[in-house]
């Protein structure tokens, strides 16, 4: 972990060969099912490619060293990596989980996680203590911070020592932030998990997920389940996944730039209520997230005065996509009533916050003035 984390995403040997594999500088794309044996009983290391791929390894191994892991796991989705990594869980085990999560997180743990037997307490972990909701079945706090969408900051270090002190597992969906921002492990989390279809991957081009952790024992056990249960990264989308992590620090920190500078300009307008971003110094985690990432991020949630305006600036919008996802190079602008979060039960989005009138950015690398210009031209047809 000497190297700095921008020569880190390119290089991950220390001592790298100098013509490895003919001297490619892109890692080769192994495609393929299976793996012939130099003789019997011996294994070139790789034996069958759901068990393991070397594009899939080298992949690996980079996000591992990204979040200071001692492992990771790349699989098709970040549902995937999260449906995987509950497996470590048994019937009867109970899990105390922030309460604005992810829309898909929440509906795995209601229609999933729950027919499986997995008790849970949800809780607005940047305002509760979640030492309070410890039952004897408890196994772990899941939290993500800043939360999606309503960007609530929980303290990791201070969850760290909860979970520690009662033998829990933390586990942080780092998703919003990525490796480049925060390190939740090195925090005293003991799992991270990533969608890497977003700021990882990067371009809104391939769907990813991970799960990295400090731990052996965690290690070994989903190690056997990926192998088990069958839905490791592709080897191309890990060579796209590879590729896309070279420019993280690139595209962190310029979104972020772009975000800032659209974070206060949206504060201005007349038409806008709140601004949810936590780089502003009058948001309520801005001086935990000082304390415990590099940046804030390029993700705003905003509210406006009515329902109207927030579907017009949707159907307004052009240069500025109206999808789904986030982290992209392209800015996105999406609904969390009726997308991220449309299978979340209303009366729980409203207790979250998500109302009618709320909408949530995603900013990308285009230049910030356009992205102002844009919403600006898009603003006046509002009114
Ligand atoms: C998108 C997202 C996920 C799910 O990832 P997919 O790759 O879409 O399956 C999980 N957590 C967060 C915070 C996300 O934004």
């Amino acid at each position: 972990m000497s190297r700095g984390i921008n020569t880190r995403c390119l290089h991950i040997e220390a001592d790298e060969g100098k013509t490895e594999h003919f001297g490619s500088l892109s890692y080769p794309i192994y495609q393929t099912a299976t793996y012939a044996h130099p003789g019997v009983g011996k294994s070139t290391g790789y034996d069958y490619s759901r068990l393991q791929n070397p594009t899939r390894a080298q992949l690996e191994k980079v996000v591992a060293d990204l979040e200071g892991g001692i492992d990771a796991f790349a699989l098709s989705t970040g549902m995937a990596a999260i449906t995987l990594l509950f497996e470590i869980f048994r019937p009867g085990d109970h899990i105390i989980s922030d309460a604005d999560l992810y829309g898909g997180s929440i509906r795995l743990f209601d229609n999933v996680s729950k027919k499986n037997g997995i008790e849970f307490t949800f809780l607005d972990c940047s305002r509760n203590d979640p030492e309070k909701e410890i039952r004897p079945n408890t196994k772990a706090i899941y939290i993500e911070t800043p939360t999606n969408p309503m960007m609530h900051v929980s303290d990791i270090r201070k969850t760290a020592e909860i979970a520690k002190k009662h033998g829990l597992l933390l586990i942080v969906d780092n998703t919003f932030l990525s490796p480049y921002f925060q390190n939740p492990l090195l925090l005293g989390a003991d799992v991270v998990i990533h969608s890497g279809t977003k700021f990882l991957g990067g371009h809104n081009d391939t769907l990813a997920g991970f799960i990295v952790t400090n731990r052996p024992e965690i290690s070994e056990k989903l190690r056997f389940l990926i192998k088990t249960t069958g839905a490791g990264l592709a080897p191309f989308d890990s060579w796209l996944l590879i590729r896309g992590i070279k420019t993280l620090g690139l595209r962190m920190e310029r979104t972020s730039q772009n975000a800032a500078l659209l974070a206060g300009w949206l504060k201005e307008q007349k038409i806008v209520k709140t601004v949810y971003y936590p780089g502003l110094s009058d948001h309520p985690g801005h001086e935990i997230m000082k304390s415990q990432a590099r940046g804030f991020g390029s993700m705003i949630t905003f509210t406006v005065d009515t329902q109207e305006h927030a579907l017009r600036i949707l159907e307004e919008v052009r240069m500025i996509k109206y999808a789904e996802s986030l982290g992209g190079v392209e800015t996105l602008i999406t609904y969390p009533t009726t997308q991220t979060h449309a299978d979340v039960p209303e009366e729980v989005r409203l207790k979250n916050g998500i109302t009618p009138c709320t909408l949530r950015l995603s900013v990308g690398i285009e230049d910030g003035e356009d992205l102002v210009e844009e919403l600006k031209s898009v603003f006046a047809r509002c009114t």
